[in-house]
C-alpha cells in the first residue's frame, strides 16, 4: 500500500464530508492553505497540543491555530473566560468594558502601541493601517518587500507569497504597490524616484512567518530611514506579536513602528485584529469636533472588539506576558528542530529544519549538508532556500506524517506552542524519521544531487558569521 493509499483506507470518514463539502465550498475548503489532495482531516474536536478527527485519530497539531494558539486548544484561562462571557452576551452593539481592558493588555505588552483599534482579522488590520498611512502622508503608494505577506486584502497581495498571481485585483492598485527585496539600498533607490510612496510595511520576521528571516540590524536600518524620509512605517507582528516575545518583534529589536498589525495570538484563539501605534496617527480615526473642518478616516465593522474576543484575548494575553510560555515553546521547538536534523543527517537526506523561537520549517532540497544544525536563520542571510525541491513529495510528506499523527502545514512546518510537551517532540521526530522513511521505500523523495560542494558552503557561511560575531 502507498502512503497515499493507506491514508484514504484510513480516513474514512474524512472522505465522504470532503465529497459534501466540495460541493458547496469552493475545494471543499475555507482557507487556501487547508487544502490538500485527496482531502484533508475532518477535525472533531481538540485540547491542549492535540486534536482529533472523525476517523478517531489523535493528532500531534502544529498548525495551532495558524499560530494563534500559543496557549494550545482550550487552555482552561481562555475557556473559562469565553464561556463565562458567552453566558453573558456575545455582541452588544455597544461599548464594554473587555475591550478596554483588552487595549490596556496590548499597550503594556506592545512598545509601539498608544492607542489600539480593533478589527476582525490581520487583513483588516493590515487595511486599516494602510489606509491609516496613507490619510497621513497624503501619499497614495506602498512599498513592501517581496513575498512578504499581510494577508489578502488588494493592497498586499502583489509580491506576496501566497497568492501573487491572484486575478480580480486592478491594475491601478498593482501599480500603486512596489515589491522591494529586503535590501537598504534598493529600498533608498526605489523611495528616491518615487514621490507618491508614503509607507513601507514589513512582517517583522522576515517573509511568510520567518521562511525567508531578516538580516541581522535590517529592521534598524528601515526604522531609521523612514524616519528620515517622513514615511510611515507599519511593521506587521500578526504573527510574531506575543511569540517572539510578549512585545513581539519590535520589543526584542528595540524598534519601534509608527504602526504595529496584530491578530492570531492577540485574541486568545478567537477572531480578532488590531492597529496598534502612534496616538496622532490613530487620532484620525477620532470624531472632529463639531465645526471642525478635519477629515475623519471611518471604520465600522460589525465584530470589531467582539465581546468573546476579548475576553478570550485578555485572558491570553494575561496567561503570556510574562514571557514564561514563549520561553517553554521555544525550547521545545529547538528540540524539535534539533531531533528533526539528527534524522536527516541518520537518513543521510540533504536539507534542514531551521526557525526563529517556537516555529519550525523543513526544507529538503540540495543546498544543504544532510541535517545542518539548527542555526539561527540570520546568521545566513541570504543563505536560506525557503523552499524545497520541486516535487510532489511535499504533499506526500504531509501525508505520511497525518498517517503518523502528526498534522503540519504542507512542508512541513508549524508552531509548538507553551502546552506542547517533550513526549510530543519526540513522538514527532520518530513520526518525521517513519515518514522519510516511507517516501524513499516508495521512491517519492526526490533524488538529490550531490550536496557536497554546496552543502560545504552553507555549512561555511554559518561558521564564517559565527566568527564575525565573536570578533
Ligand atoms: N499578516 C501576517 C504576517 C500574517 O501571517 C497573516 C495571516 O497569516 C495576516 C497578516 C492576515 O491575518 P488574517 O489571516 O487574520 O487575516
Amino acid at each position: 500500500m502507498t502512503i497515499e493509499q493507506d491514508y484514504i483506507a484510513s480516513h474514512a470518514g474524512s472522505a465522504p464530508l470532503y465529497a459534501r463539502a466540495s460541493k458547496v465550498l469552493p475545494s471543499g475548503v475555507t482557507h487556501d492553505g487547508r487544502f490538500l489532495r485527496p482531502f484533508p482531516i475532518y477535525v472533531e474536536r481538540a485540547s491542549g497540543s492535540r486534536k482529533w478527527d472523525v476517523d478517531g485519530h489523535e493528532y500531534i497539531d502544529y498548525i495551532m491555530g495558524h499560530g494563534a494558539l500559543l496557549l494550545g486548544h482550550s487552555h482552561p484561562a481562555v475557556t473559562e473566560a469565553v464561556v463565562r462571557q458567552a453566558s453573558r452576551g456575545t455582541h452588544y452593539g455597544a461599548s464594554h468594558e473587555r475591550e478596554i481592558e483588552w487595549a490596556e493588555e496590548i499597550i503594556r505588552l506592545v512598545p509601539s502601541a498608544e492607542v489600539v483599534r480593533f478589527t476582525s482579522s490581520g487583513t483588516e488590520a493590515t487595511l486599516m493601517a494602510l489606509r491609516l498611512a496613507r490619510a497621513a502622508t497624503g501619499r497614495p503608494s506602498l512599498l513592501k518587500f517581496e513575498r512578504h505577506f499581510h494577508g489578502w486584502h488588494d493592497w498586499v497581495v502583489p509580491g506576496s507569497s501566497y497568492a501573487h498571481e491572484s486575478p480580480g485585483i486592478t491594475q491601478a492598485t498593482i501599480d500603486g504597490v512596489i515589491n522591494a527585496p529586503v535590501d537598504m539600498a534598493a529600498v533608498r533607490e526605489i523611495i528616491a524616484g518615487r514621490e507618491d510612496i508614503g509607507t513601507i510595511i514589513i512582517e517583522a520576521s522576515g517573509a511568510s512567518s520567518g521562511t525567508f528571516p531578516l538580516p541581522r540590524g535590517f529592521l534598524q536600518e528601515l526604522r531609521a530611514f523612514t524616519r528620515d524620509r517622513g514615511l510611515v512605517m507599519i511593521m506587521d507582528e500578526v504573527v510574531t506579536g506575543f511569540r517572539w516575545s510578549p512585545g513581539g518583534v519590535q520589543s526584542q529589536e528595540g524598534v519601534v513602528p509608527d504602526l504595529t498589525t496584530l491578530a492570531k495570538i492577540m485574541a486568545g484563539g478567537l477572531p480578532g485584529g488590531a492597529v496598534a501605534g502612534r496616538r496622532d496617527l490613530l487620532e484620525r480615526l477620532e470624531f472632529p469636533e463639531p465645526g471642525s473642518k478635519r477629515e475623519k478616516v471611518g471604520h465600522p465593522g460589525t465584530f470589531n472588539a467582539n465581546p468573546l474576543s476579548a475576553a478570550a484575548g485578555v485572558a491570553c494575553l494575561r496567561t503570556i506576558g510574562d514571557g514564561e510560555v514563549q520561553a517553554r515553546a521555544n525550547a521545545l521547538a529547538a528540540r524539535l528542530r534539533t531531533g528533526m536534523n539528527e534524522v536527516l543527517t541518520r537518513l543521510s537526506i540533504p536539507g534542514c529544519v531551521y526557525g526563529q523561537v517556537s516555529e519550525f520549517k523543513v526544507v529538503i532540497g540540495p543546498d544543504f549538508v544532510p541535517g545542518a544544525r539548527d542555526w539561527d536563520p540570520r546568521d545566513v542571510w541570504p543563505g536560506i532556500p525557503g523552499q524545497s525541491a520541486p516535487g510532489d513529495w511535499v504533499r506526500v510528506l504531509s501525508l505520511a506524517m497525518l498517517n503518523r499523527g502528526v498534522h503540519t502545514w504542507n512542508g512541513p512546518s508549524g508552531f509548538v506552542s507553551g502546552v506542547h510537551t517533550e513526549s510530543d517532540i519526540d513522538q514527532t521526530v520518530a513520526a518525521f524519521e517513519g515518514s522519510l522513511l516511507a517516501l524513499r521505500a516508495e521512491g517519492t523523495l526526490p533524488v538529490m544531487p550531490k550536496h557536497e560542494q554546496r552543502g560545504a558552503t552553507s555549512a561555511k557561511r554559518v561558521q564564517s558569521n559565527r566568527s564575525r560575531e565573536r570578533e
